[in-house]
């Protein structure tokens, strides 16, 4: 077949946060090449190998093409009137009986790389009206939305290094090299890194492993997991001390200034220097060079979150970069601008309602809502413990919980109790194999793409669109119409009930209510759209870019967004001051002092003297890997093993360990003894009483249709962890920094399979 065949599209990824433009270029229906597109206004070209791995997840053989239901203890294919017959048979009758707690929904980070989803699933949980509502974000990222919304009103507000004009980057906790920013969309960190350190500017990392980000960075301080809260308590404290704290221009807006005097007083840097296993000196010489440096801020992440101090950890990051002048400042740590759906570029300017926390609690360990869901670690209980509210039935939507969230056994038992569970996933997995019906999601390259959230998070303002690159197989529709679908059907509907029919009804009443007596020229002008395309259009056009439906002519609407995707799409500029105009307290200020987390420094104060374990565990992200659902791509599965456990080679010898062998880890939990089997890796890159396993493996379960990726199961991580702890404010859960036992247990037995070699090997899929 000749090259001229050939036809191009651009797409954003949406495998990760950083938003890659790719160019992708298909003969006869089938992908022959992914690049990154080099013309792309926001990410020039990167691309990192997950991202030429949608191929492999386009054709997958064990991606599901066709609902399935568990019959008998098995899954078997099913068509869709089938599955929606059986959804419209047992879930409303389950929801009648016991009431709209009874229904739970649980959804997973993919969802947030899916504007139909993002659009539909908020619908979801409002037709249910369950409190039942359990997300990802309780894994790794709520502390972030919380400080967020203590302090400049609204969880989305969060700020974000200005990193193309600054002269100091501080890292904790996080990897971007790998990542490529994780609550930060920065495509090719490395090469903006670089580009900083070419202009006279330093990267410094505190992290327990000489990450990738360590390596690069100009200097690298081991820090104690866990500690992250003490150290920057520590540097706060070391600001006031010193007399360097001034926020500069933001001094008219902020409250609470002596409050954080105060309640950081036992916190010297002599006084946390133990916990955080970092000099005292060094610690005062990290607050001297963020307030001595005029473009600078620091930047932390997942392993600042997942501790039990995370929300406190996540506080004192935007505390530092408010008093040492940085935050909204060119250079410094700033607030991107979005295009569309922005909650702090709607309604007036300035104030707005603020946040609530704790508007009501879990029923079994009387965890707070936060933004509207509980945490994951209280999933299983919830459906475990008897009584009115106990969760019966379960929709999950591209979440695999069993493997992502701690205690999957625990979890995986309680799903098998469910009276109902049905599933919205590309797999049959860990979880999803629990679920009596399965609704296949489109390939990614079969929908449409504008990012939701990460605009809010980039690293420079920008509008882009991507089509389908390839139409959806017939009958397979799109995962927003499966979702109204689900609403409707769960709450009584007919199961013939037309999902376009659903988006038309509830565009008109959502038009009608926001737009008034303008509704019916609104309608007129969206009516040739449909879905996340309409509400995409009436976003664009009324947000800060926007045409105002005409009243602006030169702004943004959706056919503009979608006619620059060929040329990479609408840059629109750097990051600029949004303050005070991006705040939505109730008073328009900035409150430094929570009570909340004024309290919380008092319970660090009180465990400030805990004894270091002797051994902590703390995670890892690999750039072929992204959570639980890579494994099964052979462009990413091949090469070295990478489910290996990282230990210090002191450590290695004082336990008996050996490079290559296996190693059990092993901790004694309230509901018993844990332990998974490792293979070691002794490196000098790991602070010594640390070990380091990346998570999302252990697919080794039965019932599962990945065949691959039960080549080289590797082990769960999260088997080993426990669901009673999180950081109290947030819930997040606690994946760092927990103490561990490792030892010995022999050698490797099983070479682990190559998968370059195996990977055209047919694919069997097993049958729960
Ligand atoms: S870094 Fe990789 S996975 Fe992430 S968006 Fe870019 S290409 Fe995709």
């Amino acid at each position: 077949m000749s090259a001229s065949t050939d036809t191009v599209h651009h797409r954003i990824c949406p495998l990760c946060e950083a938003c890659c433009g790719l160019e992708i270029t298909v003969r006869d229906q089938r992908v022959i090449g992914i690049r990154g597109h080099a013309a792309d206004v926001f990410s020039a070209g990167y691309i990192c190998p997950k991202g030429v791995a949608l191929k492999d997840l386009h054709e997958d053989p064990d991606r599901l093409r066709t609902p399935m239901i568990r019959r008998n203890g098995r899954h078997e294919p099913a068509t869709w009137d089938e599955a929606w017959a059986e959804i419209a048979r047992r879930l409303p009758a389950l929801r009648a009986a016991h009431g709209r707690d009874a229904v739970a929904l649980a959804a997973g980070n993919p969802s947030a790389h899916k504007i139909g989803l993002q659009l539909t699933i908020p619908r979801l949980a409002k037709a249910l009206g369950t409190r039942n509502v359990y997300t990802a974000s309780t894994l790794d990222q709520m502390p972030r939305h919380v400080a967020s919304g203590l302090l400049y009103g609204h969880w989305m507000s969060v700020p974000v290094p200005d990193i193309a004009r600054a002269d100091l980057l501080i890292v904790l906790g996080a990897n971007p090299v790998v990542s490529n920013g994780s609550m930060w969309t920065v495509p090719d960190f490395r090469g903006k890194a670089r580009a900083l350190q070419a202009r006279g500017g330093r990267l410094v990392v505190i992290d327990p492993r000489r990450t990738e980000t360590a390596a690069l960075a100009d200097t690298h301080h081991f820090i104690r997991p866990g500690a992250d809260a003490f150290l920057l308590a520590g540097m706060v404290h070391t600001l006031f001390a010193e007399g360097l704290a001034n926020p500069g221009g933001l001094a008219a807006l902020v409250d609470g200034i002596a409050a954080v005097q105060a309640a950081v007083a036992p916190f010297s840097a002599d006084a946390v220097a133990a916990r955080c296993g970092l000099p005292a000196d060094t610690i005062r010489a990290l607050a001297r060079d963020l307030a001595g440096t005029p473009r600078a801020s620091l930047y932390a992440r997942i392993g600042s979150c997942t501790q039990e101090f995370g929300t406190l950890a996540s506080w004192l990051v935007d505390v530092l970069n408010i008093l040492t002048g940085h935050l909204d400042t060119p250079g410094g740590a700033m607030f991107p601008q979005a295009a569309a759906f922005a909650a702090n570029t709607s309604g007036p300017a300035g104030r707005g309602r603020g946040v609530a926390l704790g508007r009501h609690r879990s029923r079994v360990r009387g965890a707070p809502e936060v933004m509207g869901e509980f945490p994951m670690v209280c999933l299983a209980e919830e459906i475990e413990t008897p009584g009115p509210g106990q969760i019966r039935a379960l929709i999950t939507l591209a979440t695999n919980p069993v493997l992502s969230a701690p205690n999957g056994a625990r979890l995986a038992a309680a799903l098998d109790s469910l009276e109902f569970m049905v599933s919205l996933d590309i797999y049959l997995n860990e979880t999803t194999r629990h679920a009596d019906v399965i609704l296949p999601a489109a390939s990614p390259l079969e929908d449409m793409h504008y990012d939701l959230a990460f605009p809010q998070l980039s690293w420079r303002n920008h509008a882009r669109y991507s089509p389908p690159v390839f139409p959806r197989a017939p009958g397979q529709p799109a995962e927003w119409q499966t979702v109204l679908k689900l609403a409707a059907v769960a709450t009584g509907a007919d199961p013939s009930v037309d999902a376009l029919a659903l988006d038309a009804a509830q565009a008109t009443q959502e038009v009608q209510q926001r737009f008034g007596d303008a509704a019916p020229q609104v309608l007129e002008a969206t009516a040739h759209l449909q879905g996340p395309d309409r509400l995409l259009d009436m976003a664009l056009r009324t947000g800060p870019y926007g045409d105002q439906f005409g009243r602006r002519p030169d702004g943004l609407n959706l056919a503009k967004v979608q006619a620059a995707t060929p040329a990479g799409g609408i840059d629109l500029g750097p990051l600029e001051p949004r303050l005070p105009a991006l705040l939505r307290t109730t008073d328009g200020r900035i409150g430094l002092a929570p009570d909340a987390l004024v309290e919380e420094l008092a319970r660090a104060a009180r465990d400030l003297a805990r004894a270091p374990a002797p051994l902590v565990v703390i995670g890892r992200r690999d750039v072929r890997s992204n959570n639980s659902w890579m494994h099964n791509l052979p462009v990413l599965a091949k090469g070295p093993y990478r489910c290996t456990a990282l230990v210090h080679p002191d450590d290695a010898r004082r336990l008996g360990l050996t490079e290559g062998a296996l190693a059990q880890l092993r901790r004694d939990t309230p509901q018993g003894p844990r332990s998974i089997t490792v293979e070691v890796a002794c490196t000098t890159d790991m602070m010594p009483g640390v070990v380091s396993v990346p998570h999302g493996w252990g697919h080794d379960l039965p019932g599962m249709q990945l065949g691959l990726a039960a080549q080289r199961p590797g082990a769960n991580l999260n088997a080993l962890l426990d669901d009673t702890l999180c950081d109290p404010l947030s819930g997040n859960a606690v994946l760092s920094g927990v103490a561990v036992e490792m030892l010995p247990a022999g050698p490797a037995s099983v070479p682990p399979a190559d998968p370059t070699a195996s990977a055209a090997a047919p694919r069997t899929a097993v049958q729960a």
